[in-house]
């Protein structure tokens, strides 16, 4: 590891000024310090974000909920107010890593995590995304990769909590040169779909927040496929959130995770299930929708089949039935 200097910061304004360009904004420090250790990233100031006031606390209104980004995963695990408002936000929560990752893990950081892949992992290979000329996961080890992709990095978003946040329509609110922009997940993660470089939307000063969530959506529900039960990120992950009226769905959004560099939603699935009553047919369906333009590559078919499970399994438990 590089030496680098160490702040603790209290103020939004100061923890800008000391990142800077060069510096890198601490919260759990679970993928950080991981990066550095490996010399994939250096930092010249490490700016310790945990002490900023105010951005760990979950508040419920009436229309919005609003959870901080130093909120940890153990508390939205923990919460029983989630658990029963957005249960599927408690159970991506729950199934992130493990107990202690998800004690000290924050929700900005999830959320900015890096990639996984594990040639970008590599200290010694220089892939597209550290500057290469090659993708090397391509003609390669792509098993835990992408199925759709919009450039030729296929290294897919691991954010659990990404998965969930874009059903739930939830806002991440970034403050972007001293201004605080509002960005869906979908924008959140739009430049990584189309650079290869990027992780995500935020440039090197770009403070996550906070993420606040509408109520509209009364049910949501979470399941994810790991090779390990714990300590494990998902092969694929799937969210679905809606409101079930006349026991009809209104307004369903589905995501799906691990498989694309942006949380993954088909516009025309969304579309075939408002207004439908949700059985196994409609469910089938819309999976058939949601994954009609994948293109699995040498090593990672297996996650087609697993993904239309997952999105009939999430569905049909949107109505308690799984
Ligand atoms: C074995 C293992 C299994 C895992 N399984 C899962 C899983 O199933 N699902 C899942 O989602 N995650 C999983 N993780 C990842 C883990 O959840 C993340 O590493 C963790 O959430 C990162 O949070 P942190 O607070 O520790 O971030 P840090 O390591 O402190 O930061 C991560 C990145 O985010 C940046 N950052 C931090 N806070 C902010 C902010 N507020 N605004 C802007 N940038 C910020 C940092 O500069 C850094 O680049 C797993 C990790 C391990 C080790
Ligand atoms: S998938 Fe992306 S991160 Fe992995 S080797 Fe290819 S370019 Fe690098």
């Amino acid at each position: 590891m590089k030496s680098f200097q160490y702040a603790t910061v209290h103020s939004t304004a100061s923890a800008r000024e000391l990142v800077a360009d060069k510096g890198a904004y601490l919260a759990g420090g679970n993928d950080l310090l991981g990066l550095l250790k490996e010399y994939l990233i250096s930092a010249d100031t490490l700016v310790n974000i945990k002490s900023l006031p105010g951005l760990n606390k979950i508040e419920h209104g009436r229309n919005v909920w609003t959870i901080g980004s130093l909120v940890t995963v153990a508390q939205i695990e923990n919460d029983a107010d989630i658990k029963k408002t957005f249960p599927g936000l408690h159970e991506a929560a729950a199934d992130v890593a493990s107990q202690q990752i998800r004690n000290v893990a924050t929700v900005g950081g999830n959320l900015a995590q890096h990639s996984r892949c594990w040639y970008f992992r590599h200290r010694d290979t220089q892939c597209l995304k550290k500057n290469g000329d090659l993708c090397y996961a391509r003609n390669g080890e792509n098993r835990y990769h992408s199925l759709f992709t919009g450039n030729s990095c296929i290294s897919p978003v691991v954010s659990s909590l990404a998965t969930i946040f874009t059903s739930l329509d939830a806002t991440a609110i970034v403050l972007r040169d001293g201004k605080e922009t509002r960005m869906s997940m979908a924008e959140l993660y739009q430049r990584a779909w189309e650079n290869p470089l990027a992780h995500n939307s935020l440039s090197n000063t770009d403070l996550i927040l906070r993420v606040e969530i509408p109520t509209t959506r009364s049910r949501s529900a979470y399941l994810q496929a790991s090779d390990k039960h714990a300590f494990d990120w998902a092969l694929v992950s799937c969210a679905a959130a809606t409101t079930i009226e006349g026991g009809k769905l209104k307004s369903p959004r589905v995501t799906l995770g691990s498989i694309s560099p942006v949380p993954h939603q088909v516009e025309a699935a969304n579309s075939f299930l408002d207004g439908k009553v949700l059985d196994d047919a409609t469910a089938t369906h819309a999976a058939d929708l949601i994954l009609k333009d994948a293109k699995p590559l040498e090593h990672n078919a297996y996650k087609v089949p697993l993904a239309h499970a997952l999105i009939r399994r999430t569905l049909l438990k949107l109505k308690g039935e799984v």
